[in-house]
């Protein structure tokens, strides 16, 4: 949450830190802010909105700089409004402070600072930080600002990324993170500071993923200094390559992100298996996990954590594992997990789902598994993230980047390597006969090709939304693997339009929902070709004795249901345990079409963002 951008250098810094910010805007978009170092000091522009409202509010400004720092904003402390914006400048205007994460002890600190005459103009917790580190820069015994920033860390229970400009050290920009993500890009005589790697990426490929509790100093008249917060200097920075393109942040000719990202389907499944299944040796080889495969092929129990979508791919993770490794699954909400106090035992495994591995909930889950003595195997979309370091071990899905707040390639991917995953293990515990595990394969290899058809059905699934997008509720309803995929199809649609839907197992309607049920209810039932069909049929008749309006999902020939359908969607057959590969796509594109209908910005749906890195 939160997107961070800094430029330090010769180039003009306004428009690198506007461009940064428009890159990260999915990561929080109620209002952004700028700070420039100029040769009269520190000047401010924030407001509340999204960047193009802070570009049009600094149109008229001075914005000549060679320094900076700017952010876009996810309001945790304080309404979103100009106040709250970032960044907060210090009484005497002389530090300037950007800030993402949680300051969980600011009261303390707030009536503290309050006690010694500190004046707050805004509602946010960060705003503790800059009155802190000037209290602390303040005092005679500490001369630099690195060290006053340090101390000040000290005192801090949270999480934070921030960085600091100083008028009185115009030559240096500090940073430092803690549970919030922190890249440092190096240029050739210049410093790029961000969030994630999507605005340093056009400048320079080279990279420093800052690690907890370090402060770093950037100043080009030095090397890059590099602190822990209990002042042990760094050796050396270990500079890594950046894996990303700029043809990847780009919308690619489609209105929105996440119509491209829907359309990117057929190849992110492909590229999350592309080396990974090898036909003809009958194995399923995931080189991430290797090392761990003695670990997970001896587990007793797998615990999925996640949140969001990614609970959801992990909910369709129980269906593989359960069915095809034949070992206990147990899919926990991370942020519920984690304070639960869990039993968790040596011989588990927990697997952590994050598209952005920075999910502040899921990374607890994780260290929390780990000092219990769990192996713990990550699934996430973002080459070098906090996830990717902290587990033993784990595959990358190669989604590449997913910038639309609603999650549509990632939940693909993950459910493409859970599934990848699943046959590995179960071949080798021989739970599964070659001919079946050839048949399973066989089908993940032609889900690209069949979700390339389903795409083309955008425009038939678009008359459908005309249907769906004055409606103020939907239900959503799904048997077995195809559950999940009703609540993931529910969650885009209420995270998009913002109509209130509900997704369920199919049979469970009678037990409560199907009071909800009349002539202006949409029921969107997902009805392949599975075991439970005819007990889905007949929950299609209960709906339909109540006036409710059937949105079919059905297999391509499907007569039964489609008879019974108010509008059908046909989609290609697959193996049961891979239809939510399929199935989820009309639904992304059913959610994507009644938001545009509704006049939704559909990549930036409000109060939401994407990398959830917040608790
Ligand atoms: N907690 C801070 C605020 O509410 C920062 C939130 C963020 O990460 O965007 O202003």
């Amino acid at each position: 949450m939160c997107g961070i951008v800094a430029y330090l250098g010769h180039k003009q810094a306004y428009p690198i830190l506007i461009n940064g910010l428009k890159r990260l805007e999915y990561r929080g978009y109620d209002s952004a802010g700028v700070a420039l170092m100029q040769e009269n000091g520190i000047s401010l522009y924030k407001c509340r909105g999204k960047v193009s409202e802070l570009e049009d509010y600094c149109s008229d400004k001075n914005t000549t700089s060679t320094m900076g720092i700017a952010h876009t904003r996810w309001a945790t402390h304080g309404e979103p409004n100009d106040q709250n914006a970032h960044p907060h400048l210090s009484e005497d205007g002389k530090l300037a402070l950007i800030h993402n994460g949680i300051v969980e002890n600011y009261l303390v600190l707030k009536q503290e600072l309050i006690s010694r005459g500190y004046k707050f103009k805004s509602n946010t917790d960060t705003e503790v930080l800059v009155h802190l580190i000037q209290d602390i820069y303040k005092s005679e015994q500490v001369t630099e600002l690195a060290e006053a920033v340090r101390l000040a860390l000290l005192n801090v229970v949270g999480t934070y990324a921030i960085a600091i400009l100083s008028a009185d050290n115009p030559d240096e920009l500090i940073v430092a993170k803690k549970g919030s993500p922190l890249l440092i890009g190096i240029g050739k005589d210049d410093y790029f500071v961000a969030s994630d790697g999507a605005p340093i990426v056009e400048y320079t490929k080279r990279v420093v993923y800052l690690e907890d509790e370090e402060v770093a100093v950037l100043n080009l008249n030095k090397k890059l200094e590099i602190k822990n917060i209990n002042s042990e200097a760094k050796k050396r920075a270990y500079v890594q390559k950046l894996e990303l393109n700029l043809e990847q942040l780009e919308k690619g000719g489609f209105e929105h992100y996440m119509l491209k990202e829907i359309f990117e389907q057929p190849k992110a499944i492909s590229d999350s298996m592309r080396g990974r299944v090898n036909t003809k040796k009958d194995v399923v080889s995931l080189g991430g996990i290797i090392e761990y495969e003695e670990k997970m092929l001896n587990a007793k129990r797998f615990i999925i954590a996640a949140c969001g979508t990614s609970w959801h791919a992990g909910l369709c993770g129980e269906y593989l594992f359960e069915n095809l490794v034949r070992v206990p699954v147990e899919v926990e909400y991370a942020s519920e997990f984690r304070y639960r106090n869990p039993i968790i035992n040596e011989d588990d495994v927990l697997i952590a789902i994050s598209q952005s591995g920075e999910t502040a909930d899921t990374i607890a889950a994780v260290e929390l598994a780990k000092s219990k003595g769990a192996t713990v195997i990550g699934i996430c979309n973002v080459v070098g993230s906090t996830l990717s370091r902290l587990t033993h071990a784990g595959s990358y899905t190669h989604a590449g980047p997913e910038i639309g707040v609603a999650s549509t390639k990632a939940f693909t991917a993950q459910v493409t390597v859970l599934a990848l995953m699943a046959l590995c293990l179960a071949r080798k515990k021989g739970k599964l006969s070659l001919s079946k595990y050839h048949q399973i394969i066989n089908d993940l290899e032609n889900i690209p090709e069949k979700i390339t058809e389903i795409l083309k059905l955008n425009d038939s699934i678009k008359e459908i939304a005309k249907y769906c997008a004055d409606k103020r509720n939907a239900i959503y309803l799904g048997r077995g693997i195809n559950y999940p995929v009703a609540l993931e199809g529910a969650l885009k649609l209420k995270e998009i339009s913002y109509i209130h839907a509900e997704g369920y197992p199919a049979a469970e309607m009678k037990h409560g929902p199907i009071a909800l049920v009349d002539e202006e209810m949409p029921v969107i039932v997902i009805a392949t070709e599975q075991e439970t069909y005819e007990k889905v049929v007949s929950n299609i008749q209960e709906v339909i004795a109540r006036k409710g309006k059937i949105i079919s999902i059905v297999s391509e020939g499907d007569t039964q249901v489609k008879k019974m359908s108010d509008f059908c969607i046909e989609i290609p057959r697959t193996e049961e345990l891979l239809t939510p590969l399929v199935a989820s796509v009309p639904l992304q594109l059913l959610a994507y079409h009644v938001a545009l209908l509704r006049g939704c910005d559909v990549d930036k749906p409000r109060n939401l963002a994407k990398s959830v890195s917040v608790e």
